[in-house]
């Protein structure tokens, strides 16, 4: 059997999970749409039949006070049951567990009437939240027991009790939020009451034939958090109390280290998971960054964790499990820590989705369906839009050619991959690459197809992507000025004194790259390692809930200034969730960044700009345009005898990057 240890079963005494997989909680919004629950059915059913062992739903709170934002779903009444049992009888068709996540927010919930420990503001919310009184600490106990029969009722094998990430029992754990000095707060013993008394009754009056996961935080990653002896104290009394399986928190919503973006390298923190292991004995789970069987698979051969958990990764290919199954982990298409579809999505309201797999919350509206007319399509321009469109449209069964004038597929996809921190990308180009092999897709590189040869199709897809904008001032081809496309690649010397002409993605790109040591030793270790030095991260969680100084072990030698016209924040466009780190590590290595310029030309002198009404000369020895992109269609559409179809950059630029690209390309191949 590939992968014996992940793929193995594991026993807990009244019940068996059918492989060491989990699918770990992530909310989707589909929760708040309409039809939201027959939608979770169907995303969990999918991901169920792809044979992942346990599922864990995104949280659902106990009570108003401790939803994350308004509207967001509450399961108190028996009246709430039915629409969950939709999902629990859709995933149980398969033999797949399901737990239900209870999550209360307390001061993270993003509306005015949360609640904490003590009345402390959270950095990132901005409410100050109502410091409970011992009254009603004992009813939000109730409220997480009723909150619990109610999700076995609906026919959950069991619940997940989200105590990490900073939410409203970590709030009660950490002296960082629990200031109180009553029976509540204080002393380690205190603390940890509202914990224990949760998990207690609940067993105490629901048996103990239910699945009962605690998400214990290991590493708070906050000034003030627990450090590693109290977190095995807890986990110790976790288990005492009735705790089936312990899950791995890393690092609270407020931390400044990242977790889970792209440039945490995978299963970094692994080995603390493994610290706790060696001290408890019921199954500690690993989490954060693992998105590959293999990856998964080490952790549990080298005894780090009995379980892993995923929760992105079934996002990006449902199939996850069934792949690894079948020992065919190239056909996984892989989770590239992007959070561009999925967290990003969550922060905007809409509804979590994929980068590399738009049907993911989808899978009731976007269906690529055997075709009744079968079709002879072209597809030109192999980039991210015109490579998935071919993968879709094939799918369903037409006959597909995709001609691309370069040497390989995907475009974009090749510079974006080669930007330190996003290396992950190479592994969806590896996706494109191997699914188009495998299928019926006549890929013609080298190729730019006249009119005369589309003309012979049914049907063209124009997905010729973009061109970069040229800078249009005097002194434009002065020697200094390099294009971004022949920095990522390496194919110019980028100076010490370097302007950027731009601080959209693909300006913070550039400077990532241009202020990133030379390749590190890439060993899994050394990674780790280097990454928790780099971000000030004690993984022995000494003190301090983990955090160390940080250490800036490169230098980065160049000057840097970005510029751009408007007044905006740089990087104004990028995700949320990353946007912070980008940024961070361009302060780091003191680049500067000036709004509101006009460019007035380039000389030997450098760039010279308008500023504030005077103008001024930035002396550089490099100036990279990242000005942005103009849609590159070398057809005259209306040439076409045919119908023509523009997606992605060569239909427009606004707002375009690969997640919308590939949505346009998916949702034209379900309907084609
Ligand atoms: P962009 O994000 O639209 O940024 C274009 C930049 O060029 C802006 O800073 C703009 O600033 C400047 N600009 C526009 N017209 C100009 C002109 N005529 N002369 C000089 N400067 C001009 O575009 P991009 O950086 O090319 O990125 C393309 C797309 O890929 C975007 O959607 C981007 O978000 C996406 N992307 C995302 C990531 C990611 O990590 N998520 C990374 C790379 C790219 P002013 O107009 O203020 O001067
Ligand atoms: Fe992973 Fe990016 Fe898809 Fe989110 S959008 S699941 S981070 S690949």
């Amino acid at each position: 059997m590939p992968y014996p240890h992940l793929l193995s079963t594991l026993n807990l005494g009244f019940t068996t999970l059918s492989n060491r997989v989990i699918m770990g909680s992530m909310h989707t919004n589909l929760e708040e749409q309409l039809d939201g629950f027959v939608r979770l059915a169907a995303f969990y059913a999918e991901r169920a039949a792809g044979g992942v062992g346990l599922i864990i739903t995104g949280g659902v709170s106990p009570n108003t006070s401790g939803i994350l934002a308004p509207n967001r779903v509450i399961l108190s009444r028996q009246q709430h049951v039915a629409e969950h049992r939709l999902i629990t009888q859709a995933v149980h068709q398969y033999p797949t567990k399901i737990c239900m996540q209870i999550l209360h927010a307390g001061r993270y919930g993003y509306h005015s009437q949360i609640v904490a420990p003590s009345a402390i503001q959270a950095p990132i919310v901005p409410f100050i939240p109502h410091a409970l009184t011992e009254n009603e600490i004992e009813q939000q106990i109730e409220d997480f027991v009723v909150c619990a029969g109610l999700a076995f009722d609906a026919g959950y094998d069991g619940i997940e009790i989200m105590g990490s990430e900073g939410y409203l029992i970590n709030q009660f754990i950490c002296r960082h939020t629990n200031k109180r000095n009553d029976q509540w707060g204080g002393n380690f013993d205190n603390r940890v009451r509202f914990p224990l008394e949760i998990v207690r009754q609940i067993r105490q009056r629901f048996g103990d034939n239910h699945i009962l996961i605690f998400r214990l935080s290991i590493l708070d990653l906050v000034e003030n958090g627990s450090d590693f002896d109290e977190v095995i104290k807890l986990a110790l009394a976790l288990e005492k109390a009735g705790v089936n399986i312990i899950n791995s928190g890393i690092g609270w919503h407020e931390t400044r280290v990242p977790t889970i973006a792209s440039v945490v390298p995978r299963a970094a923190f692994s080995g603390i998971t493994a610290k706790v292991k060696k001290l408890i004995t019921i199954p500690i789970v690993a989490c954060n960054r693992i998105n590959t069987p293999q990856v998964a698979e080490s952790i549990i051969a080298d005894n780090m964790a009995d379980l892993v958990s995923m929760a992105r990764p079934f996002l990006a290919d449902s199939d996850f499990v069934n792949k690894a199954k079948a020992d065919n982990a190239e056909a996984i298409n892989t989770c590239i820590a992007c959070n561009q579809a999925c967290l990003d999505h969550i922060f905007v309201n809409k509804v979590a989705s994929c980068l590399v797999n738009p049907r993911a919350g989808f899978e009731t509206l976007l269906n690529f369906e055997p075709t009744s007319e079968v079709k002879d399509l072209a597809v030109v321009g192999a980039g991210p839009a015109g490579a998935m469109f071919a993968i879709f449209a094939a799918q369903r069964g037409h006959q597909v050619t995709l001609f691309e004038h370069s040497d390989k597929l995907g475009g974009q996809l090749n510079l974006a991959a080669k930007i330190p921190g996003k290396e992950e990308f190479n592994e969806f180009l590896r996706y494109i690459n191997y699914t188009l092999e495998q299928s019926t897709v006549n890929v013609k590189l080298g190729t730019s197809p006249d009119l005369t040869q589309l003309n012979k199709f049914d049907e063209v897809i124009i997905a010729t992507g973009t061109t970069a904008r040229q800078l249009d001032v005097p002194g434009a081809q002065h020697s200094t000025v390099m294009q971004y496309q022949d920095v990522i690649e390496d194919k110019v010397k980028v100076g010490n004194n370097v302007v950027v002409i731009g601080t959209g993605g693909i300006a913070f790109d550039v400077a990532t790259k241009i202020t990133s040591p030379p390749p590190e030793d890439d060993s899994f270790k050394t990674k780790q390692q280097g990454f928790a030095t780099h971000w000030g991260i004690d993984l022995n969680n000494k003190n301090n809930g983990g955090l160390a100084t940080a250490v800036n072990t490169w230098v980065n030698s160049k000057q840097i200034t970005m510029l751009q016209r408007k007044v905006r924040k740089p990087g104004a466009g990028l995700g949320k969730t990353t946007v912070w780190i980008h940024r961070a590590e361009l302060k780091r290595n003191n680049v500067k960044t000036l709004s509101k310029v006009s460019y007035q030309g380039i000389s030997d002198l450098g760039l010279t700009v308008g500023i504030r009404g005077e103008s001024k000369i930035l002396t550089a020895d490099s100036i990279i345009v990242c000005a942005g992109q103009q849609s590159h269609v070398t057809f005259d559409v209306n040439q076409f005898k045919q119908a023509v179809h523009l997606i992605g950059g060569a239909n427009n630029v606004a707002g375009l990057d690969a997640k919308s690209a590939i949505e346009a390309a998916a949702w034209l191949a379900a309907k084609i």
